[in-house]
């Protein structure tokens, strides 16, 4: 088959990569350089976790999830990913942690329950006054998302793959078989597969209600040097207490540590001046205050701006218009499949897949 993909984020050099073990022409478009240093799979790292709140689609998805990026790790001969576990703290009964380990213990996924007395020794650099209890799983732990993403394209490039960087794509046929270029130009394929994340809608108008564009503001921080060797050895951490959603990737193998906060998203169109502010570092750490041991030693070094395309109850949107496929909807959770999320595109352009059934396994169901 011949297919053109368009969107070079972690889902279409995902795709990219599975439609080349299959043995498919591809051929990939990008409005901006490929990989897209400025875009949204594009960061020092991402989180990779098994906890999920309520959605046990997703809980069910990390296995063959880890498989997927098993074969990703072979052909690439490295691994981008440090295994270092991850941690959220239940505060309130019923709250995301709470849900999240009734979650695992229904479908009998292992994890580790830490009793509240045993949270100061285990993680000096939190405050855990207010916690019931931790949740350590050992089989989380952070994406060396840029890494990912040169060696997709690297990869991708070295089996003759067109990566065509600096290329916008107009309009998408009704046929699902034909793009056209922002000058005009037609090209033809067997399929078409848009992983266009927020930008999706601009192509297919429909989905622009099914979700909102969100700009989330993280930054890069510098420990207290009291705390700096317990950092170095801490798990990725998130749903650290209450409705605030922060999140944390600690400074392991010499990258940065960076904080993030889903309080602290805001809708934004998406061609709005977004770019980070002074201001922003301070808000940011602001909801870590009565959270990190020595907050008011901690230092901001540097503030990064993606967009992200983020749909009710955070599900991806996953669609069958004629031959096209288009994928968004991945919020600020896609990354850790995109492997798996790739090799499904792939078979769902060979026709493997019912497009009600594939659209509702994305969507977490
Ligand atoms: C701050 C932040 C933290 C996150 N943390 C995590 C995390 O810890 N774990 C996790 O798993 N996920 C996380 N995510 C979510 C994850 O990064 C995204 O879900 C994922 O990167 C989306 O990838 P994508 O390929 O769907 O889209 P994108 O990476 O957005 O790629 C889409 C590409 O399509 C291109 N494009 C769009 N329209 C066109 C067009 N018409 N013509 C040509 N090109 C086009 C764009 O230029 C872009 O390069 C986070 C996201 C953010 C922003």
């Amino acid at each position: 088959m011949d297919v053109l993909v368009v969107g070079a984020g972690i889902n279409g050099l995902c795709a990219a990569w599975a439609l080349t073990r299959a043995g498919h022409r591809v051929r990939v478009f990008d409005a901006a350089p490929i990989p897209n240093t400025e875009g949204t799979s594009y960061d020092q790292h991402r989180l990779t976790r098994t906890p999920y709140g309520d959605q046990d689609g997703y809980v069910r998805m990390m296995a063959p999830g880890r498989v997927a990026w098993e074969r990703l790790w072979a052909d690439l001969g490295q691994r981008h990913v440090a295994v270092a576990g991850c941690l959220a703290l239940s505060t309130a009964e019923g709250d995301w942690t709470d849900r999240s380990a009734r979650s695992l213990d229904r479908l009998g996924v292992a994890y580790e329950r830490i009793a509240p007395a045993d949270l100061p020794a285990r993680f000096p650099m939190l405050r855990t006054e207010d916690a019931r209890f931790g949740l350590f799983d050992p089989e989380g732990g952070m994406l060396f998302a840029d890494r990912v993403m040169d060696g997709l394209a690297a990869w991708l490039r070295a089996r003759g793959v067109a990566l065509n960087g600096g290329v916008a794509v107009a309009s998408v046929e009704e046929s699902g078989k034909a793009i056209r270029l922002g000058d005009g130009t037609r090209l033809t394929g067997d399929a078409v597969l848009v992983t266009g994340g927020v930008w999706a809608a601009r192509l297919f108008p429909d989905l622009a209600p099914a979700y909102v564009p969100l700009r989330q503001v993280v930054a890069y921080v510098e420990p207290p040097a009291a705390l700096a060797v317990a950092w170095r050895a801490a798990p990725v951490m998130l749903d650290l207490g209450g409705p605030r959603g922060m999140y944390l990737a600690p400074p392991a193998e010499g990258r940065g540590f960076k904080l993030g906060c889903g309080a602290y998203n805001r809708p934004c169109g998406l061609d709005e001046d977004a770019e980070p502010v002074p201001e922003d570092g301070p808000a940011l750490l602001d909801f870590y205050r009565t959270r990190l041991a020595r907050w008011e030693e901690f230092r901001v070094l540097g503030l990064r701006m993606c967009r992200y395309a983020n749909a009710p109850d955070q599900r991806f949107i996953l669609r069958a218009h004629g031959a096209a496929w288009v994928l968004t909807g991945c919020s600020g959770h896609g990354f850790k499949f995109g492997p798996l999320m790739g090799e499904k595109l792939a078979e769902a352009v060979e026709g493997r897949h019912d497009p009600v059934a594939l659209s509702n396994w994305a969507a977490g169901d």
